[in-house]
This record gives C-alpha cells, sequence and structure tokens, in this order.
C-alpha cells in the first residue's frame, strides 16, 4: 500500500520568507503544502503558487471558501503564520476536526482589548487600561488616564502604532498621529476592523522578553526565552536585538512561564505555536501580548533544533511535524546562544542602498546579514513603521558574545535614505503591513 503525503494547510498573509522556510521544510519531510492568503483576491493564482485567495477580517467566511475549495481533498494538519490569518485558520480546524485553538481563544488574542479583558478576569496582573474612541478625543483627564501610559491600535503588529505618552500633550499627539496611520490608504487595504478606537493602558516600567512556545493537548513547552537587550522605554517600541538563551535568573525564566501559562489557560489556547511578550519588574511578570502562531519573518532563522548543528531543523520543520503528530517536535533547541538584530529604521525615507555589508559579515560569530528592504521602496520609521531594513544573525558559545557580533556588524553598515518629497499620503509602506510580527 502507498501512503499518501500528509498535506498541511498554511495561513499566511503574504507569501515572502517564512512561507520559503515552510516550503523547504515540507520538501524536506515530503509533505504538501496548501496556502491560503489575503494578499490580492481579484486575481486567480498571480504568483502561480495556487494560494487560496480569502479575506482574512472576514474569518468565517473566509473558512468557509477554503473548506468549499478543499473538499474532497485531505488535510492534516493547519498552521498559521502572523496575527491576522489566525482567526480564519482556527474555524477551518474546527471544521475539519484537527486538533488547534478555538476560535474563540484566537479571536480574543487578535484584540489588545479583548486579550486585557480575559486576562484581567483570571487574575493574571495587567496594567489599568481603557478603550478610547479615536474619532472624537476625549480629554484625557476624564477617562482617568495617568502617565506615563501607551496608546496602541487594537489589532496591529510589530508595535506599529505604538507610542508611550508622558503627559497630555503627548497623549493628544499620540492619539492624532495614530489615528492618521489607522486612516492611510496602507491600513485600510488590509480592510482591519477596529479602526475607531485605540487601547490606552499604563506603561509598565521592566525588562522585556520574547518567549516562543509550543502547546500540545494543553501542555505547554517553551522553546525559547529571549532577552532584548536594548532598552525599549519608548516614546515609540521598535524591537531591535533578541538573544537566547536568556541571562535572566533560573528564578525569573520560570515565573515566565507560570505567567504563560496563566495566560493560555486564561485565553483557552491549548495547540501550536506560542509567541508572547513579557515585561519584569519588582511586582512580577506582566504578559504584554500572547499570540496564537509563531515568531515572524526572517527572527525564526535564530532558531534551530536537534542534536549537531550540520543536522539541525528549523523552526517551520519543528512546527510541521507538530502539527502532523510527527516524530521530533520535542527536540530542544541547539546548544549554542543565538541571536537577531531587527536593522532599526533610523528615519523614513527612500532607501538608496547599504554599505558596509560585507564587512558585517565578516563580523566574528555573525552567521548571516538579510537586507530585505529594496532599494527605491520607502521605508517608514516607527511609529508610522512596520518593516525593518534587514537582520543580522549571530551565534556564538554564550548570549554576551552573541550580542557583541551584532552591535558590531551592525556599526559597519551604512544606510542611505533619502528623504521624500512630500506627497499627497502622510505614510506609506513598500510592504504592506500585517505580517511583519516578530
Ligand atoms: P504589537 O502587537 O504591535 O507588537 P504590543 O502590545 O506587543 O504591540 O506592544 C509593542 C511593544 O510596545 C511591546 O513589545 C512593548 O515594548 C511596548 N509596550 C506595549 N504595551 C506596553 C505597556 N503597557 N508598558 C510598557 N511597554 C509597553
Amino acid at each position: 500500500m502507498t501512503m499518501r503525503p500528509k498535506r498541511v494547510l498554511l495561513f499566511a498573509t503574504k507569501l515572502g520568507y517564512q512561507t520559503r522556510s515552510f516550503q523547504a521544510a515540507a520538501d524536506r519531510l515530503g509533505v504538501e503544502l496548501a496556502y491560503v492568503t489575503d494578499r490580492c483576491s481579484h486575481l486567480d493564482d498571480p504568483w502561480n503558487d495556487r494560494a487560496l485567495p480569502v479575506h482574512f477580517e472576514l474569518p468565517e467566511g473566509a473558512a468557509g471558501a477554503v473548506l468549499d475549495a478543499q473538499r474532497g481533498l485531505p488535510v492534516d494538519g493547519v498552521l498559521a503564520v502572523g496575527d491576522r490569518p489566525t482567526v480564519t485558520a482556527s474555524y477551518v480546524a474546527r471544521a475539519l476536526g484537527l486538533t488547534y485553538n478555538h476560535p474563540g481563544s484566537v479571536e480574543a488574542c487578535r484584540s489588545k482589548l479583548r486579550m486585557r479583558e480575559v486576562l484581567r478576569e483570571a487574575a493574571v496582573p495587567v496594567p489599568w487600561y481603557r478603550a478610547v474612541p479615536l474619532h472624537s478625543l476625549p480629554e484625557p483627564s476624564l477617562l482617568g488616564i495617568q502617565y506615563p501610559c501607551v496608546l496602541k491600535p487594537v489589532s496591529l503588529s510589530a508595535s506599529q502604532g505604538v507610542v508611550r505618552a508622558n503627559n497630555r500633550e503627548e497623549f493628544v499627539a499620540g492619539a492624532t498621529r495614530l489615528k492618521r496611520l489607522l486612516d492611510s490608504p496602507e491600513i485600510l487595504a488590509t480592510r482591519e476592523h477596529n479602526r475607531d478606537q485605540m487601547i490606552v493602558e499604563g506603561y509598565i516600567e521592566g525588562k522585556e522578553v520574547a518567549v516562543e512556545a509550543l502547546l500540545t493537548g494543553g501542555e505547554l513547552r517553551i522553546l525559547a526565552i529571549f532577552d532584548k537587550p536594548d532598552p525599549l522605554v519608548g516614546p515609540y517600541f521598535e524591537e531591535t536585538i533578541y538573544v537566547t538563551p536568556s541571562r535572566l535568573s533560573g528564578e525569573e525564566q520560570q515565573a515566565i512561564e507560570v505567567s504563560l501559562l496563566s495566560s493560555v489557560r486564561a485565553l483557552g489556547l491549548t495547540h501550536g505555536p506560542v509567541h508572547a511578550e513579557f515585561r519584569l519588574n519588582q511586582n512580577g511578570v506582566w504578559p504584554i501580548e500572547v499570540a496564537p502562531r509563531p515568531i515572524g519573518g526572517l527572527c525564526a532563522q535564530a532558531l534551530r533544533f536537534g542534536p549537531q548543528a550540520g543536522d539541525s531543523m528549523a523552526l517551520e520543520e519543528l512546527l510541521l511535524r507538530h502539527t502532523l503528530g510527527l516524530p521530533g517536535s520535542d527536540a530542544e533547541r541547539e546548544e549554542l546562544a543565538s541571536g537577531v538584530m531587527m536593522i532599526p529604521v533610523p528615519r523614513s525615507g527612500v532607501f538608496a542602498g547599504v554599505d558596509g555589508q560585507e564587512e558585517a559579515r565578516a563580523t566574528e560569530h555573525v552567521t548571516s546579514v538579510e537586507i530585505t528592504a529594496r532599494v527605491h521602496d520607502y521605508i517608514a520609521a516607527w511609529p508610522e513603521g512596520s518593516s525593518y531594513l534587514g537582520f543580522l544573525f549571530a551565534q556564538a558559545a554564550d548570549s554576551a558574545e552573541v550580542e557583541h557580533a551584532l552591535r558590531t556588524a551592525h556599526r559597519k553598515l551604512r544606510f542611505h535614505l533619502t528623504p521624500r518629497l512630500p506627497v499627497e499620503h502622510p505614510v506609506t509602506h513598500a510592504v504592506p503591513p500585517g505580517d511583519h510580527a516578530n
């Protein structure tokens, strides 16, 4: 009897480096991948990869379209990359009887407001928060706003639109800026809901970490805790360096695991990858966000699993094995310390090129330098931005060496960004936002 190849549905806002990495892993495993995306719904198969076009902002309708298209075809697993496709993936999995998170849990993670409500209800520490309308901004003092606070869009990713305010003036300026971003053609194009309000919450002091984890029937396994050694104090929160293993104490790391477990239980997440951010201070561990998806984009390259460097596997392969119930998804992260720098955007401008790539690549412990900005692209700095100039990767015996290598390599790069002449739109992105989540 010949076994048919296993078949996985991969939900993604765009087909890019992360989906390519999934494809490479699928090829290695002899697994068939079918893509579901909302990149373009006017053309049948414009990229010739037979991706099924749907609208992720209408998850039940999108799920119906997927089920229609898949009728008669075997589906053995589902995975979603980026935040926006996760809800559709959960409806499809439920309809097909595949083990995955319940749509209600995934929906709670798609709204920063709903997530705060659910966590507060479950007595997981959350800062004070308010939903504030953006169309006619109320007087902040009447809302009980205290400073410092953080203004955030309800459903965007990659810290896009997230602004710290230390006083009333900064609050009003931040809200105006956020409203302009949410009304920009690029955000409108995503047909995102929740554009008429923001969430405002108390600023949480402390160190920040990112956690990559895997849930299996409700059991949580931490794959990696990444330190973020650059202070993230605002006013904007563009990410830079992630390094693992964490240099936090064993006790602190345990407290993070306990907090993540309470958070996923409160939200009802049960199966599949989880990416989460936490802040730690003298009052404990504070979840900033919990998302039922893997770390975004190229950053996943910082994680490899399995015994030796030569034969280790990518996160994408581990996740494919996990969704299919194949052996190997219990592999531990490799022994070397590993890190990535999301190359910050110093100011908005048209990308005209970069010098020093060879020197950066030659830096000791640097394993790869990937410039993802394309010449002539307009690259927006944060808070409007959501795409980095590129990514640097390093590996070494310990995390301090990795961090040093990333900083040294970054200093060798000289980016040329030329100001753009004023045009009709205040904000534009060369790359559509929504799948740059870290
Ligand atoms: P996104 O999903 O767009 O990444 P987050 O809610 O994770 O949005 O916020 C992005 C970043 O902003 C966080 O990683 C953190 O550095 C900062 N941030 C968000 N909320 C707070 C808060 N309440 N206190 C301090 N920093 C915050």
